[in-house]
């Protein structure tokens, strides 16, 4: 789908036509996302926010209507619950820091799964180390499916916040967000969605999935690196304090007190990443011309077929095997290490991820070091998946 208008994919590597399936670490970029970049140093460029000039006053305009953009994109209230940061992994940063500064004290608890990706966990565990809260882990089963019963049992009275992925990086699970939103709510607890890997994939509405906090990367989305987003009901983040200090974020300083600016610049210190946001925001445009749903079941069909495809190869084991699953298979030839696999497809231009996924409790989990991962984007195709299977098949009888 849309293939020519990724420029990047025109391109030989070893000589041969790149076959990118390493889209869960980053997505290529439309040409129409380029542009936005150069043309705003081109023609735009100047600091946001408070300037009286014309190319401030422009460039800040560019910026906050990416924020507009953002809003609507994921069905928020009000723009002020979207707050730019660098990615998912700043934005669960953020939480951990500012929610865990207000929300959470020592012996409260935080419920955390065996799927998360490092940005999930590292944070969380840095928090209690500094005061004192307890992680909870909840379980998944062989085929990668989180155990809903388990979670609930996790739930006690000191049960603050539930962090979770949308989509797991690794297993490609998507787990039930308005079930889990139900879940936490009723026990008095708010929920956190680490949604790298779901807002690029298919239609995502907080207001539908009644999530209290929502975090997801720009360049994981067609858009550029280096910016990120993380929604917030506006009480919360209301009553949150700021996670960084400098400039934007106040409303006025002296020696001996400073004030803080309203929602969401409080959160937002020092110069923001304007060009990437307005980058963002056209290709949030980029994808909405073409249909998130559209852009899910073309995914979903991808998917299938390479599970169907690696499935019929002997030799391959499969991880993450649930009903609903999205864009990711990851795999492990046995007897070849999972290095040796990745390095060696790469030598046939196909670009696949190999290694622990920053998700070291889960390989742990399923008993391995590592594994390989295709992972998948609107411009791939079914030919592709085909010399995925033909590589494997030729790494294969190397062994
Ligand atoms: N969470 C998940 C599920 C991810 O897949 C990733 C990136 O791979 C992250 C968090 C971190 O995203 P970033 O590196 O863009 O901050």
């Amino acid at each position: 789908m849309n293939r020519q208008d990724f420029p990047i994919l025109e391109r030989l590597v070893h000589g041969h036509p790149l076959v990118y399936l390493d889209n869960a670490a980053t997505t290529q970029k439309p040409q129409c996302v380029i542009d936005a970049i150069s043309e705003e140093y081109v023609s735009v460029n100047a600091n946001v926010h408070r300037g009286v000039h014309y190319l401030s006053q422009q460039a800040t305009e560019f910026h906050e209507s990416a924020r507009h953009s953002v809003c609507r994109f994921i069905n928020a209230h009000s723009p002020q619950e979207i707050v730019f940061t660098r990615g998912t992994t700043e934005s669960l940063n953020l939480m951990a820091f500012s929610y865990g500064e207000r929300f959470l004290s020592e012996g409260d608890e935080v419920i955390l799964t065996q799927m998360e990706h490092h940005s999930n966990i590292v944070p969380w565990q840095m928090l209690r180390d500094r005061k004192g809260v307890v992680l909870r882990i909840a379980p998944i089963d062989e085929r990668g499916t989180l155990k809903i019963e388990e979670v609930e049992k996790l739930f006690t009275p000191r049960t603050r916040l539930l962090s979770i992925c949308h989509v797991s990086n690794v297993l490609g699970t998507v787990n039930p967000i308005r079930q889990l939103a139900d879940m936490a709510h009723a026990h008095g607890a708010h929920l956190l969605v680490d949604a790298a890997q779901s807002v690029p994939h298919f239609p995502v509405d907080v207001q539908a999935l009644d999530c209290d906090f929502l975090a997801f990367s720009g360049h994981k989305m067609y858009g550029p690196t280096g910016v990120g987003v993380l929604y917030g009901r506006e009480s919360l983040l209301d009553a949150m304090p700021p996670y960084q200090g400098g400039g934007e974020m106040i409303a006025r300083v002296t020696f001996e007190k400073t004030t803080y600016e309203r929602l969401p610049f409080k959160f937002e210190a020092g110069t923001p990443d304007y060009v990437g946001t307005h980058a963002l925001a056209v290709g949030i445009d980029y994808m909405k011309a073409i249909g998130m749903t559209r852009i899910h079941e073309y995914e979903k069909s991808l998917t299938d077929y390479a599970m169907q495809r690696l499935a019929d190869l002997p030799g391959v084991i499969l991880y993450g095997r649930t009903d609903d699953k999205d864009a990711v298979v990851s795999f492990n030839l046995a007897g070849i290490h999972h290095l040796d696999v990745g390095t060696l497809l790469d030598q046939l231009g196909i670009a696949i991820r190999t290694g622990h996924h920053c998700a070291q409790p889960l390989m742990e989990r399923y008993g391995v070091e590592g594994m390989c991962r295709a992972s998948f984007a609107l411009y791939n195709t079914r030919e592709e998946i085909d010399a995925l299977a033909d590589g494997i098949l030729r790494v294969q009888r190397m062994f």
